[in-house]
């Protein structure tokens, strides 16, 4: 059987003498891993459309075990990031999360959109890294909320009362923010700015294309990235994350 994909070049891994196996975010099937024959000999024509952060057209043949790339149509391959190292390694730090959050063969949409609308943003992006903190955070949030876990941020998590500028706190097994009294007795918890609570709650509520436009500090982005990796972290190691905060 002949496949054919839209899809994003995420990762890939050398194996055998002059193969490679490509894992890759596409519109039809999700997170999907095929093999590349040959792609590393020189002058393979299919290596250069299958390098990370591509998006393309992907021909794929199949019968069982791993599908087999026999064709790409590049779509963008984002020659600005490939040329800024600031870029890429954000763009790496959230393939590397992907990775590991979500699973193969689930087809889903809006995440091949948010994902490729945030290359198309890093795009235009020169080197001024708390705008790409920002977009990459942003991006993060919004990620988690289409994988079926939208963070709390807007009233604690608990107690469900307004929450007051100060002392306040995270916590991911209770799914949000908690104020300072629910907190008390909370063992895995992190404190939160004020800011960066405000700044969950528009990532939730406004498109990405608009992030850029954010001025952030340091600080905050440095509070953004504990609760994401708190999160990621908690996710990625307990199978049944999902099904429980279903229930919270
Ligand atoms: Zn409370």
């Amino acid at each position: 059987m002949d496949y054919k994909y839209q899809g994003i070049i995420l990762n890939k891994k050398d194996i055998a003498e002059v193969d490679r196996i490509y894992t890759i975010y596409t519109q039809e099937a999700g997170k999907i891993r095929v093999i590349g024959k040959g792609v590393r000999r020189p002058n393979a024509k299919l290596a250069g459309n299958l390098e990370p952060i591509t998006a393309a057209e992907i021909f794929v043949a199949k019968t069982k075990g791993m599908g087999k790339v026999t064709g790409t149509i590049p779509v963008n391959v984002f020659i600005n990031i490939k040329s800024d190292l600031d870029l890429l390694n954000r763009i790496f730090y959230v393939f590397r999360l992907i990775e590991r959050l979500i699973p193969e063969q689930e087809q889903d949409e809006r995440i091949f959109n948010l994902i490729f609308n945030y290359l198309h943003e890093m795009e235009k992006q020169k080197k001024e890294s708390e705008k790409n903190d920002v977009l990459t955070f942003g991006f993060l949030f919004k990620l988690l909320d289409a994988l079926g876990y939208r963070l709390e941020a807007g009233r604690c998590v608990h107690c469900e009362r307004k929450l007051f500028p100060e002392n306040n706190y995270f916590s991911i097994a209770r799914g949000g923010v908690l104020c300072q009294d629910c907190a008390k007795n909370e063992i895995r918890r992190i404190k939160v700015s004020n800011e960066a609570i405000k700044l969950i709650r528009i990532f939730l509520s406004n498109k990405l294309e608009n992030f850029s436009k954010l001025q952030v500090s340091s600080a905050d982005v440095g509070c953004l990235k504990t609760v994401i990796t708190e999160s990621v972290n908690w996710l990625a190691d307990s199978p049944r994350a999902f099904d429980n905060l279903a229930r919270i």
